[in-house]
């Protein structure tokens, strides 16, 4: 019985709500780098502008806050949202962040921070990372790059104790504190959480972000995200 009620409640709000889609993405440019890149996470440049404007003939740009907004505020929603983001900050984004000022389209970025430094890495010391004046550059030059925690390091938080947990977040959370853009929001590395880590990320009034391909109704509290398709 219970589980029929909710089937019918879930059909209900998908009947009031368009879903907002939140998509993610990794690696853009020109060219594949099989030092510094993974295949499954990297996009051509062109493919890239192509989807996005091929995204923008049917859906309106928001950010991740006004999406959250939107999740907590809207009796109905006829209109079709789409939110932009990255993980891991890699150095490929310049190729992008620039193209996607012009197009006034904003983005979130997720960023490990103790990569910025040019000096640490998560597996290959060949792997490039956005670093700190670039960031602040991108701040500086339009109001559309925001950032956001992914974690001290690229790490799977599932398979860390509580106190370890905590450095991730607070270690991350005090070195994103120098960017003006910070927003609260916590997107798990490769998406992996259960009941303790989202327990603790309460603890700190970080919206934790997913990467379940499910579409956005009605939920505030936990925004999921799909792949932008190649
Ligand atoms: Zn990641």
């Amino acid at each position: 019985m219970r589980r029929l009620l909710d089937k019918i409640n879930r059909r209900l709000i998908r009947m009031r709500f368009q879903p907002i889609r939140v998509f993610c993405f990794h690696q853009v440019s020109d060219e594949f780098e099989p030092d510094t890149m993974e295949l499954c996470d990297w996009m051509h440049t062109e493919v890239f502008k192509k989807n996005i404007l091929m995204l923008k003939r049917s859906y309106t740009f928001i950010s991740l806050p006004e999406a959250t907004y939107h999740l907590k505020h809207d009796c109905f929603r006829l209109k079709r949202y789409v939110v932009l983001t990255a993980d891991d900050g890699w150095a490929s984004m310049k190729n992008i962040l620039p193209w996607l000022a012009e197009q006034n389209i904003s983005i979130a970025l997720f960023l490990n921070p103790s990569y910025l430094d040019g000096k640490h890495y998560r597996k290959r010391d060949s792997e490039k990372y956005l670093t700190y004046e670039e960031i602040d550059s991108f701040e500086r030059s339009g109001n559309n790059v925001s950032v956001a925690s992914h974690g001290w390091r690229h790490v799977n938080n599932t398979q860390l104790s509580s106190n370890e947990i905590k450095k991730e977040i607070e270690n991350a959370a005090k070195e994103l504190e120098r960017f003006h853009s910070v927003i609260p929001y916590y997107a798990y590395p490769w998406g992996r959480h259960n009941v303790t880590t989202d327990g603790l990320l309460k603890g700190y009034d970080l919206i934790p972000v997913l990467m379940d391909g499910q579409g956005n109704y009605n939920d505030p509290t936990m925004i999921h995200r799909e792949l932008l398709m190649k």
